[in-house]
């Protein structure tokens, strides 16, 4: 039987391939003991993929086995091969086209499901995190909306995000030692009054779909692969603040606070009252000498949310390799009321996307949200990137960014 909390009392698996990038840093032996996501980015990843700039060779059943080997209690995978995937941005297209549902389920999903559920492992809690990105698109990012684009609305119009979501809940959820949690975007995607209810619907909506119940869903990520404070220590919204430019009339101005009400609106649109959250941690610290250390509380409202957030981005919806990001909180469990975990979800040091286009026979694409010269477009109201330059392709290790990351941790290093 599950337990209510995998992370609970339980010691997390330390993937070996993403250890030894991090300890090819100086310094980075401080953190390479710390669980990470293992990404089953593509087909071949099932099998491992010697030649990819993301994964190497261990495959889902080598990092099975070397999970039981290290006595480890879980493993996080982060499910992540949607058709048409990444429908609003170009650095993490997939190799499936839009159509192609039946592959996912077939040459991706299944052979997944049947690793997992080999008995040999029954002793692990496998936790899946079930695709990044995905069903938040298909609120935001579609027709009649500013914010719009055309892969967006043929996803939507497909139904193939909501299918491939529900397919793989249920075929990974019929393992009894299977955690599935969903991914819900993070409070500067979904924190506003016309994403929020909408969201949690699409979300109930995948979760029953494809013959999934909502009991194949133990819970919800915020925050994965962001870059989103877990607490604004020395900021609150108020109506007062709440037109400010950083708010911009969103409900929240951080993770934990957002997690928690979006928990409760989850259960109220009949998920189980015993889901947990989580949160990505990795890179949210916002450490460094440039973290305020109190409230500002006199100037204009612009003045006093700029002065008082430790979130330093130029704004929230910038989401790729941002400049002066810092390692967010250790993993840990039951940080918080409703809050399964703590989690490092996207592997520190991992590019989200090159910063110039750089051919490559893996997919990806080259998007200008990861070009620091770029002044945006209406996802991010039309303002600059804020990336780092230098970066390789998303997925590949970006030393540069791995290097500031440990610099600007918070809790420090
Ligand atoms: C990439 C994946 C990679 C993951 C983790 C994503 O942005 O598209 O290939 O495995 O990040 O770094």
């Amino acid at each position: 039987a599950r337990v209510d909390n995998p992370y609970a009392g339980a010691t997390g698996y330390v993937n070996p391939e993403w250890k030894a990038k991090a300890e090819s840093v100086s310094g980075g032996n401080r953190v390479s003991n710390t669980p990470t996501g293992v990404w089953i980015d593509r087909i071949a990843a099932i099998e491992g993929t010697p030649d990819s700039s993301s994964n190497g060779p261990m495959g889902v059943k080598d990092h099975l086995d070397e999970a039981l080997a290290q006595g480890v209690g879980y493993i996080q995978f982060v499910i992540y091969n949607l058709p048409g995937r990444d429908c609003a941005a170009l650095a993490s297209n997939g190799e499936l086209e839009a159509g192609e549902i039946d592959r996912y389920k077939t040459e991706y999903i299944d052979p997944i499901a049947a690793i997992q559920d080999d008995p040999a492992y029954a002793s692990l809690r496998i936790i899946n995190i079930i695709e990044i990105d995905s069903l938040p698109n298909l609120v935001t990012n579609v027709s009649p909306r500013e914010t719009a684009t055309a892969n967006c609305d043929t996803m939507k119009a497909n139904g193939n995000y909501v299918k491939g979501v529900g397919y793989a809940l249920a075929k990974l959820g019929a393992i009894p030692n299977v955690y599935n949690y969903i991914d819900a975007g993070h409070h500067g995607w979904i924190g506003w009054d016309d994403n929020f209810r909408a969201s949690a619907t699409i979300f109930a909506e995948a979760a029953r779909a494809e013959g999934s119940t909502t009991s194949n869903v133990h819970g919800f990520i915020a925050n994965t692969a962001n870059y989103s404070a877990t607490l604004e220590p020395y900021l609150n919204v108020t109506e007062a603040n709440r037109q400010s430019r950083w708010i911009d009339w969103n409900r929240y101005v951080d993770e934990q606070r957002f997690a928690q009400a979006l928990r409760t609106e989850l259960i109220s649109q009949g998920f189980s009252s015993s889901i947990g959250m989580l949160i990505d941690t990795s890179r949210n610290g916002w450490g460094g000498s440039a973290r305020p250390t109190g409230a500002v509380t006199s100037g204009t409202v612009d003045q006093q949310v700029d002065g008082s957030r430790i979130d330093r981005r130029i704004h929230l919806g910038n989401w790729c390799n941002q400049s002066g990001a810092g390692l967010g909180e250790r993993p840990r469990a039951n940080p918080a009321s409703g809050i399964d975990a703590y989690v490092w979800i996207k592997p520190p040091g991992e590019s989200d996307g090159s910063s110039t286009l750089i051919e490559n026979e893996e997919g990806k694409g080259f998007d200008r949200m990861c070009d620091p010269t770029y002044g945006g477009n209406p996802r991010n109201n039309n303002n600059m990137s804020g990336a780092l330059s230098g970066a390789p392709i998303s997925g590949a290790w970006f030393a540069a960014q791995f290097q500031q990351l440990m610099q600007n941790a918070y809790p420090a290093l």
